[in-house]
C-alpha cells in the first residue's frame, strides 16, 4: 500500500522464507508430534480460520472469498508452529465443514459451527486463541491490520502486543488501534482463554488484496503472529526460567528477522 510496503522485498527475506518453506516440508511429519492435545504442559495455540463451509465470509471484488485467505494464512501459521515446536490445533483445516444433517438452514449451520468452535476451544485448559479474518469496506482506500481482543487483561495484553508487532513489521503507517471485540462476535464472547481476532487486511483494497493472496505475504503474517504468540507466552509466564526466556527470544528473533520491512 504505502511506499514502504511497495518497495522491493529484500533478498535476504526471500532467502529466509525459502529456507523456512523447505524446512517446513522436511519437518512436517516429525513435527506433527508437536501438534497438541489438551494434555500439553505448554499453552496450546488454537488457530481459528474464520468462516468456512457454506460461510465464505467477505468477498473481494474479484470473487476471492475471505474464508480461503483465512485458511491459507492459518495453514502457514500451523506449518511455522510445527517448525518452531509450538503446540497448536486448528478449528478447521479444510474449506468443508461437517455439518450435521439435521442442520439444514444457513443460519442453523452457522450457529452450529460457532458453537462447535467454542466447545473445541474451551476444552483446552491452557490455550491462547488467534482467530484469523479479513476486513472489507465499501471504500477501496482503507487498509492495514486490525486486532480485536476478548475481555480480560490477558487478551488485551496479547492484542496490543500483536497489533504492535504487525504494525512495525508489515504496515508501519497503520494508525488503527487494537480494540475490544464487539459483543456481536459470539466466539470472542464465549471463549475462556486469552483470545484475539486479527483482521489481516482489507479485501476491498486492491493493493492489499493482491498482497493477501500471495503465499509470501501470507507467510510473513503467519511469522508475525507466531512471534507475537511467543512473546505473549513469555510475558504471561510469571516465573519464567532463564532457559525458557532464551528459547522464546531466539524464536521470535528468527521469525521477525525475515519479516521486517
Ligand atoms: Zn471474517
Amino acid at each position: 500500500m504505502s511506499a514502504m510496503r511497495k518497495k522491493t522485498v529484500h533478498s535476504g527475506r526471500f532467502a529466509l522464507l525459502f529456507l523456512l518453506s523447505t524446512a517446513i516440508i522436511v519437518s512436517a511429519v516429525p513435527g506433527a508430534a508437536a501438534e497438541a492435545s489438551g494434555a500439553a504442559k505448554e499453552p496450546v495455540l488454537i488457530i481459528d480460520p474464520g468462516h468456512g463451509g457454506m460461510d465464505g465470509g467477505a468477498v473481494a471484488p474479484d470473487g476471492t472469498k475471505e474464508s480461503g485467505i483465512n485458511l491459507a494464512i492459518s495453514m502457514k501459521l500451523r506449518e511455522l508452529c510445527l517448525l518452531f515446536g509450538m503446540p497448536c490445533v486448528m478449528t478447521r483445516d479444510t474449506d468443508a465443514l461437517p455439518y450435521p444433517p439435521e442442520r439444514t438452514g444457513i443460519r442453523e449451520k452457522k450457529v452450529w459451527d460457532q458453537h462447535r468452535r467454542v466447545e473445541q476451544i474451551n476444552a483446552f485448559e491452557n490455550a491462547v486463541l488467534i482467530s484469523i479474518h479479513q476486513n472489507n469496506y465499501p471504500d477501496t482506500r482503507p487498509g492495514g491490520t486490525q486486532v480485536l481482543y476478548a475481555s480480560g487483561e490477558a487478551s488485551a495484553c496479547f492484542g496490543k502486543l500483536t497489533h504492535e508487532l504487525l504494525r512495525c513489521c508489515l504496515c508501519p503507517e497503520n494508525r488503527r488501534v487494537p480494540a475490544p471485540a464487539p459483543d456481536s462476535i459470539y466466539l470472542m464472547q464465549k471463549v475462556r482463554c486469552p483470545a484475539i481476532l486479527v483482521e489481516c487486511g482489507f479485501l476491498s483494497n486492491p493493493a492489499e488484496l493482491s498482497l493477501l493472496k500471495s503465499p509470501e505475504y501470507q507467510t510473513r503474517i503467519a511469522a508475525v503472529l507466531l512471534a507475537a504468540c511467543c512473546r505473549f507466552k513469555q510475558s504471561a509466564n510469571e516465573n519464567p526460567s532463564p532457559e525458557g526466556e532464551t528459547q522464546y527470544e531466539r524464536k521470535d528473533d528468527l521469525l521477525l528477522h525475515g519479516v521486517r520491512e
